[in-house]
């Protein structure tokens, strides 16, 4: 139901994305159908990651918007809470659940400023959200198409409609910078 859902508001961004076919790989162009809103909304999961950095964990930010309203924030507190679950989805998804008093995240849209990994993933399909907007492609632990793809699992019974690359120069910049002094 939720893959079919559109807007007649919709912007068409046309986005090249790598496909692999059976002799090497090639460019196609593929339509992610954003709107005005989801920027607005996806900026919002990126001030919630620059909040990472107080302390001084990798930058990365969650937003759980329900019926136009932000009913989830989160960001990676994997250093601070010394916890290796501690990531902005499941954080996020706590709190939107929390706020329903449901674990079910019916008509709700995910938006991460990086690619969900496999147990994000997996918090997602388990929350039965219907949609996630993420901005950075994770081509080392992406579990949106890029490693697995945890969200297209068609025995599982929950796949959300999935959109990427919303904002995806400044959600990958803010982690270059945190990452480029580190590196030397
Ligand atoms: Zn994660």
């Amino acid at each position: 139901m939720a893959r079919r859902w559109r807007c007649p508001t919709a912007l068409n961004i046309i986005k090249p994305v790598k496909v692999a076919v059976a002799n090497g790989s090639c460019w196609h162009s593929v339509t992610s159908h954003f709107f005005p809103r989801d920027e607005y909304f996806m900026r919002l999961a990126l001030r919630e990651a620059a909040r990472a950095l107080e302390h001084d964990d990798v930058p990365i930010g969650a937003v759980i918007v329900h019926e136009g309203e932000v009913i989830g924030l989160g960001h990676n507190e994997r250093e601070l809470a010394a916890d290796p679950t501690a990531h902005a989805e499941v954080i996020a998804i706590r709190d939107a659940a929390r706020k329903l008093g449901s674990w079910r995240l019916l008509d709700a849209v995910l938006y991460v400023t990086l690619e969900p990994c496999a147990m994000c993933a997996g918090a997602i399909v388990l929350a039965r959200i219907p949609r996630v907007v993420f901005g950075a492609s994770d081509p080392k632990a992406g579990a949106a198409g890029s490693v697995l793809n945890v969200l297209d699992v068609p025995q599982l019974n929950h796949r959300p409609q999935v959109e990427s690359g919303l904002l995806a120069g400044e959600c990958a910049e803010l982690l270059r910078a945190f990452f480029a002094p580190r590196r030397g």
